[in-house]
C-alpha cells in the first residue's frame, strides 16, 4: 500500500475499511512526511507533532461513519480553532489561541477528520505569493526557488507536498484559486454565502469564502458536503439546501454550454499558461460541450474596484487589532500610544499599505470618489455575469495569467502583484463560485491552472465539468520531487 499521506481522502477512506486503518498510523505517516519535506516547503504556521497524535488517539476511541473520519486536513492560519494557535501569520495575533472553533471547524471535527495543523498564508491573507506571512514564505513544491501563491498558499503547498491530504483556505480575490493553480491542486472558492465565515478571522466580509484545497475533484465534492451550509452564526450564510455534491461526479458534460470571455485570453497572458488552456479547450470539445464566445466588458475595471472595496473592508476589520484584546501588546503609559506602538510593531508592511489605503478611500471627502464609486463598478461587473450567464452554463478562464514566479520578483513592486489576481477577483466582487484545477506543466514543468466559474450556488455545474476533464486530460500528473 502507498503511504496514507500520499493518497488522496477517498482512497484513504478505501484503505482505512480495507486495511484498518488507525488514526494513529495516518498521524505517524503525516508526521514522517512532515519530517522528510517541511524544511524544504514551510507550509505550515503551526504544527504540534504531539497534539495530533493525541487527537489521532482520541479519534481511534470513536467511530464515526463520515466519508472524513481519520482524514488529515490542514486548516488556514486565519481559521479559528478552539485553543489552539490562530495567527493570520502576523506577529500581531502573536500567541493568539481562539475561544471558540469556526463552523468550519465545528463541521470538521463532528465528521471526525484529523486536524494537522495551520497552514502558513500571507499576512492576514493580503497577498498572491505567501511572502507577507511573519513566518517567512512557504516554497513552491514543484521549484523551491518559487512562490506557491498566496494567500492560501501553505494550505495549496501542504496539499501538493502530500503534507496533508485536505486543506482548509480562504479566498477573497483568488486567495484559494490561483495558489491552487500554481501548486497544481485543485481549489474552490463556493458562492458567497455557501459556507459559513463564522470563525474566519475577516480581511474583506464582502468578499471573503471559505473553501477546499484537494487532490483531486472527487475530493472536493466531498470536503464541500461536509463544509457548506447555513449557520445561524453567520448573517450572510443563505438558508438553501445543500445538494450532494458527489452526485455531480459524473463524466457526461455533454450539451453543456461554456463562455470563453474574450477580455481573459489577453496579450500578455503567459505563452504555456495559453498553450495548456486551450489544450484543455480541445479535450473539453472532445466531449461535445458547446464553446460560445462571450464578453464580460468591464473585466478591466475588476483589479481597481477589487482594491478600493478590499482594503477599505480590511481597514475596517483590522481596527480590531490595537493590542487590548488580542495578541501582541506593546505597554506604554497612554492608551493612544500603546494603540499606535502596537500597530506599528505588529503589523507588516503590507498590512499597514492596505489600513492606509482603505482608510483613504472611506475618509469623508474621498468617499464618493473611490468608495462609492468602486461599490456602483462592482453592480456593472456583477450585471456583466448575469448577461453571459443567460448565453452559457459556465465560463472557463486561466486562473492566473503566469505560472509561479520566483520568490522576490514582485515584492518591490505591489502593483505587479496585485495584477497576479486578474483573472479571480472577479467572482469574489460577483459573489459567484468558482474552481481552479490542474491543466498540465509549463515547459519548465509549472503547474498551470484551469479555472471554471458558475451562477451562484450552481457549484455543481462546477464539479461536473471539473471532474470530466479531469477524467478525460490527457497529460501525465507528476509529483513534485522533493
Ligand atoms: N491576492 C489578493 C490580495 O492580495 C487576494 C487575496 C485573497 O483572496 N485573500 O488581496
Amino acid at each position: 500500500m502507498q503511504e496514507p499521506h500520499g493518497l488522496t481522502a477517498h482512497q484513504l477512506q478505501k484503505e482505512i475499511k480495507t486495511e484498518n486503518l488507525k488514526a494513529s498510523d495516518i498521524a505517524s505517516s503525516i508526521i514522517k512526511r512532515y519530517e522528510q519535506v517541511e524544511d524544504k516547503v514551510k507550509g505550515f504556521a503551526h504544527f504540534e507533532k504531539d497534539t495530533l497524535i493525541e487527537r489521532a488517539k482520541d479519534l481511534d476511541k470513536k467511530n464515526k461513519k463520515s466519508p472524513l473520519y481519520k482524514i488529515p486536513v490542514a486548516i488556514k492560519d486565519n481559521i479559528c480553532v478552539k485553543d489552539e494557535l490562530t495567527t493570520c501569520s502576523s506577529d500581531i495575533l502573536s500567541g493568539f489561541k481562539p475561544p471558540y472553533d469556526a463552523t468550519v471547524v465545528t463541521k470538521l471535527k463532528q465528521a471526525g477528520a484529523l486536524l494537522v495543523g495551520k497552514s502558513n498564508m500571507d499576512e492576514f491573507a493580503f497577498g498572491s505569493s505567501c511572502e507577507t506571512s511573519c513566518y517567512g514564505p512557504t516554497k513552491n513544491p514543484y521549484d523551491l526557488e518559487r512562490i506557491p501563491g498566496g494567500s492560501s498558499g501553505g494550505s495549496a503547498a501542504l496539499v501538493a507536498a502530500d503534507e496533508t491530504v485536505l486543506a482548509i483556505g480562504s479566498d477573497t480575490g483568488g486567495s484559494i484559486r490561483q495558489p491552487a493553480a500554481l501548486c497544481g491542486v485543485v481549489g474552490m472558492k463556493p458562492t458567497y454565502g455557501r459556507v459559513s465565515r463564522y470563525g474566519l478571522i475577516a480581511f474583506g466580509s464582502s468578499l471573503d469564502q471559505i473553501g477546499p484545497l484537494t487532490k483531486d475533484v472527487t475530493d472536493t465534492a466531498i470536503l464541500l458536503n461536509i463544509i457548506s451550509g447555513h449557520d445561524p452564526m453567520d448573517s450572510t450564510s443563505v438558508d438553501i439546501p445543500v445538494p450532494d455534491y458527489t452526485k455531480s461526479l459524473t463524466k457526461d458534460i455533454k450539451g453543456l454550454r461554456i463562455g470563453l470571455p474574450k477580455e481573459y485570453f489577453i496579450e500578455g497572458l503567459d505563452k504555456d499558461v495559453k498553450e495548456r488552456v486551450d489544450s484543455a479547450i480541445e479535450t473539453l470539445k472532445g466531449l461535445e460541450v458547446k464553446f460560445i464566445d462571450i464578453s464580460l466588458p468591464h473585466t478591466d475595471y475588476a483589479v481597481s474596484v477589487y482594491y478600493i472595496v478590499g482594503c477599505s473592508e480590511a481597514s475596517s476589520n483590522l481596527a480590531r487589532f490595537d493590542g487590548v484584546q488580542y495578541g501582541l501588546r506593546e505597554e506604554s503609559k497612554s492608551l493612544v500610544d500603546m494603540y499606535k506602538r502596537t500597530r506599528a510593531k505588529g503589523f507588516g508592511n503590507e498590512a499597514k499599505r492596505r489600513i492606509i489605503l482603505g482608510t483613504y478611500s472611506l475618509s469623508s471627502g474621498y468617499y464618493d470618489a473611490y468608495y462609492l464609486k468602486a461599490q456602483r463598478v462592482r453592480s456593472l461587473i456583477r450585471e456583466d455575469f448575469n448577461e453571459a450567464f443567460k448565453k452559457c452554463d459556465l465560463i472557463l478562464t486561466p486562473t492566473s495569467p503566469t505560472p509561479a514566479f520566483k520568490l522576490g520578483e514582485k515584492t518591490k513592486d505591489p502593483l505587479q502583484m496585485y495584477l497576479s489576481d486578474i483573472f479571480t477577483i472577479p467572482a469574489n466582487l460577483a459573489g459567484i463560485p468558482a474552481v481552479s484545477l490542474p491543466c498540465g506543466y509549463s515547459k519548465k514543468g509549472l503547474p498551470v491552472g484551469l479555472q471554471f466559474m458558475a451562477k451562484a450556488f450552481d457549484e455543481e455545474n462546477l464539479i461536473r465539468a471539473a471532474y470530466a476533464y479531469e477524467q478525460s486530460a490527457d497529460w501525465k500528473r507528476l509529483k513534485p520531487k522533493l
